[in-house]
């Protein structure tokens, strides 16, 4: 029976059994002197939490002996998660009857979930990456925290919650814990971020609306936008987004938008060989565009006309030498971005001629273009942080420039990391997809191709990651430059203020390219008579035409619309030489007479003692001068003005020839002549100016930014290349790398003036040059030119030195190239020491060649020669040493 009840009780009442037999004996009253050993019970735990505590006192809750088992481990210890044997011992509380019994028992650590401190950080960057590890600053328990959000998730600014796992280190003991903490985006700060989280809120029609021009009527010159612009962006007003009105700079505001100073030409800016002056240029621009509204600059024309100084642009230009063009560039450009307006370089690129602009192809091997054109927009682009470029009319190599991949994604997008937007020239987009693939990131001024944009990337023709990419470029170039941040204000432009610093470079740019047995300067308390010759110098300057014209706030007087182009109106800045040549020689007879007669002209010179002839060629956007010979374009009658300032010098030896022109001229009359003042197109203080640079009152400083030949049969194309009747043309760049200067020295031939040239009223002389050979150091290598430079003469004057270096002869390199100059003014007698330092990483890549092997810039080894002086003609060069690069 008791076997039956044994086999049906419970499993613990088994164990207890024992027990309850040995206290029986111990009531019985058995005075055995034997201790009865208990039977433990481990009734709990079975599984324990890790890290609970063992070495407690657990009673023994079913036995029949009171007492407590006791598991005491060696101090500190903690059981690791997983199953364990313990060795438990009972300490019965009858210890008269009871000895201590030991047991062996299992039992289970259970893994624990460790507490998440969301220690770091409670605020983050927009954009920071929260996939990365994040230590658990304040948990006991090692580990990570991860928040794994799915690919390209970019948190929005604000409070986000987020889920976030920690997986500890310690995986045997603690399981992964997720919680869900919080924490806040900051909001993006760079442009690209700000950009993005845009981008982000942005539609599709949002988008659209970005990439094209918002002009809607009139396809031709005739349409109108708001502000006087030539082009406008319509904003988003739920978005936030301005709009962006877009405006011509190349010398002064531009387009209808209202009056502005109107600077002497680019190309005199370039003259000045000073950024400082070409900062003060780009200043103006920007600070006059932003106080009428406008926030996008279309100026920064850095084409290499050098190849053709016909160009009827020239005067929007910096010349011929990629280095001089690309350094002032630049200088205008950070001005104008200085201001908050968008500045842009133009026109991208080998648009050197305007004779059929839109059909000329332009062909040119790599080497030759990296070295010429494109390195002058290298030098604008990556010196500048300029935030559009603007795509040109013409064809390169086949392909046209708004949708010339190599030209767009390859070269400016990806070998010079140019971040900011590709936009068109003026009706110069001629495809869709071609030109949205091709790296054109803005259609301009209207939506000729891009209105079916949207279409093709919906049909997947055009990615829309390509679409995101054109809308993000234009966005990062709004928060780039400011547009953004600071609200537009409209108000008054300080045309007091900006008059004078128009004179002022105007006085730093005009060149003095002859001053025979110092005819100049005047001495205005001395002379007696003076004959003011030529076309309107009783009353103005001529201007450039075309998009660059501005309206001049002293205002202008017209004549005409030449053609071609047949749309640029021929605009005289009123601003008088002969009043301000009166003002500086008040006691002395000036007479006037505008040169339509020669005869007369002559004449009243005769009757003078000095007669000053003002010749003007006039050019514009849309054309290329007939011939470098003076042509008049304006007048019904053409007047001969060759002929004018022949017969003038006949009747007077004291004949000073003042030349308001866009870029170089030929001077058949240069030997009959004392003097010659390059004066470019002078801008709206032209008078005053010119004046005190004949008088003296300022002493010419100016050196040439482009040569002027002997002949048009010393240019590379004595011709000028003409479009047939239909479909594109080659202009064939054989002269490659060889532009201006280069060419001129390939060649053999001597120009009427040299690259670099320019007189002054005092004499300056160079001694000491040396040369500091920095190449070997790896941060930084350069060479320096030391010299001193003196004012050898009795006036104040300012020089231009000018360093020239030959590469090694192995290249097939032409003979010197310009790598650095500074302008220095001086006092009569005084001297200084100067050093001009040529960086070998120079963004000019000065000491390099293009390798098309390796399509990269690379310093061959070699002999390397430095010249120093003030013009690139061998006569005005000395040899200041050489350089060796080891192989
Ligand atoms: C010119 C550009 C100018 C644009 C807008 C075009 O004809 O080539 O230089 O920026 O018009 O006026």
């Amino acid at each position: 029976m008791f076997g039956i009840r044994s086999a049906r009780a419970p499993l613990a009442l088994l164990l207890i059994l024992p027990f309850v037999l040995a206290l029986a004996g111990c009531g019985s009253g058995s005075s055995s002197s034997t201790l009865r050993t208990p039977t433990i019970i481990w009734a709990t735990p079975a599984a324990i939490p890790y890290g609970t505590a063992l070495s407690g006192t657990q009673l023994d809750a079913t036995s029949a002996v009171a007492g407590t088992f006791a598991y005491t481990p060696a101090s500190g210890t903690v059981l690791t998660a997983g199953a364990h044997t313990l060795s438990v011992t009972l300490t019965p509380t009858d210890t008269t009857d009871y000895t201590t019994a030991t047991k062996t028992v299992s039992l289970t650590v259970n893994q624990a979930t460790p507490t998440i401190s969301w220690a770091t950080p409670a605020a983050i960057p927009y954009g920071t990456a929260l996939s990365g590890t994040q230590l658990d600053a304040s948990s006991t328990v090692a580990g990570t925290f991860a928040y794994t959000p799915a690919a390209g998730t970019v948190l929005a600014a604000g409070t986000q919650t987020l889920s976030v796992t920690l997986t500890p280190t310690d995986t045997t003991d603690y399981t992964t814990a997720t919680a869900i903490v919080s924490l806040t985006v900051n909001p993006p700060t760079t442009a690209d971020g700000r950009a993005d989280a845009m981008l982000a809120q942005m539609s599709q029609a949002d988008k659209l609306a970005m990439v094209q021009g918002g002009v809607t009527t009139n396809l031709t010159y005739g349409y109108t936008v708001p502000r006087g612009a030539a082009g406008f962006v319509p904003g988003n007003v739920a978005l936030g987004i301005p709009e962006l009105y877009l405006a011509d700079g190349s010398v002064g505001v531009g387009n209808g938008v209202g009056p502005a100073t109107a600077l002497p030409s680019s190309i005199a800016s370039a003259a000045s060989w000073d950024t400082n002056e070409a900062t003060k240029y780009g200043n103006i621009i920007g600070t006059e565009l932003a106080d009428y509204g406008i926030n996008v600059n279309l100026g920064g024309n850095i084409n290499l006309i050098g190849r053709e100084p016909r160009d009827g642009r020239t005067f929007e230009t910096k010349g011929e030498d990629p280095i001089l063009a690309g350094k002032i560039t630049a200088a205008h450009l950070n001005a104008i971005q200085a201001a908050h307006v968008i500045a842009d370089i133009k026109h991208f690129a080998f648009n050197d001629q305007e004779t059929g602009r839109s059909t000329a192809n332009a062909i040119i091997d790599e080497r030759g273009g990296r070295e010429s054109d494109l390195l002058a927009f290298e030098i604008g682009v990556k010196d500048s942080n300029v935030q559009s470029v603007m795509c040109s009319y013409n064809l390169t190599n086949g392909q046209y420039d708004c949708e010339n991949d190599h030209l767009l994604n390859q070269v400016l997008k990806g070998d010079w990391s140019f971040p900011g937007f590709v936009m068109s020239d003026w009706w110069a987009t001629h495809s869709t997809d071609t030109a949205a693939i091709n790296g054109l990131d803005q259609e301009q001024p209207n939506q000729q191709y891009f209105s079916t944009l949207g279409q093709d990337v919906a049909s997947g023709a055009v990615p829309q990651s390509r679409l995101d990419n054109m809308v993000h470029r234009i966005l990062r170039a709004m928060y780039e430059v400011g547009i953004f941040d600071n609200p537009q204000k409209i108000q008054a432009i300080p045309a007091v203020a900006d008059a004078a610093v128009a004179q002022e470079i105007e006085e730093q740019g005009a060149v003095l390219l002859k001053n025979a047995n110092s005819q100049l300067p005047l001495n205005g308390s001395t002379v007696q008579s003076i004959a003011v010759i030529g076309l309107h110098a009783d009353t103005a300057v001529l201007s450039g035409g075309g998009s660059a014209q501005v309206q001049p706030i002293g205002g202008a007087m017209t004549q005409g619309q030449p053609c071609p182009p047949c749309w640029a109106t021929v605009t005289w800045d009123l601003t008088s030489p002969m009043q301000a040549i009166k003002a500086m020689a008040p006691n002395a007879q000036i007479d006037f007479t505008d040169g339509t007669d020669a005869k007369f002209a002559s004449q009243e010179a005769a009757a003078s003692q000095v007669a000053i002839v003002f010749v003007n060629q006039w050019a514009s956007e849309g054309m290329d001068e007939p011939s470098l010979n003076l042509t008049d374009l304006i007048l019904g009658q053409p007047v001969d003005q060759d002929a004018l300032v022949a017969a003038v010098a006949a009747a007077n030896p004291h004949t000073i020839v003042v030349v308001e022109s866009g870029g170089p001229i030929l001077m058949p009359w240069l030997s009959q002549v004392s003097a010659v003042l390059e004066a470019w197109y002078p801008g709206q203080n032209g008078g005053p100016a010119i004046a005190d640079l004949l008088f003296g009152v300022t002493n010419p400083s100016g050196k040439l930014p482009i040569t002027f030949p002997a002949s048009e049969a010393q240019l590379p194309r004595p011709a000028i290349p003409q479009p047939p009747a239909n479909g594109t043309f080659d202009v064939n760049y054989t002269e490659g790398y060889n532009v201006g200067y280069k060419w001129y020295d390939t060649q053999g031939f001597t120009p009427l003036f040299p690259f670099g040239y320019g007189l002054s009223y005092t004499t300056f002389s160079i001694t000491n040059a040396a040369i500091v050979n920095n190449l070997s150091s790896a941060s930084n290598p350069n060479f320096q030119v030391t010299f001193n430079l003196a004012n050898t003469g009795t006036v104040a004057g300012a020089e231009v030195a000018q360093i020239y270096l030959g590469l090694p002869a192995s290249l097939n390199e032409p003979p010197k190239r310009l790598v650095g100059w500074q302008k220095v003014l001086l006092q009569p007698g005084a001297s200084q020491p100067v050093t001009i330092e040529v960086d070998q990483n120079d963004s000019s890549h000065p000491m390099s060649y293009w390798d098309t092997g390796s399509s990269s810039w690379m310093v061959a080894p070699g002999s390397y020669t430095v010249y120093l002086g003030n013009s690139e003609a061998a006569g005005s060069l000395t040899t200041v040493g050489t350089i060796t690069v080891a192989e």
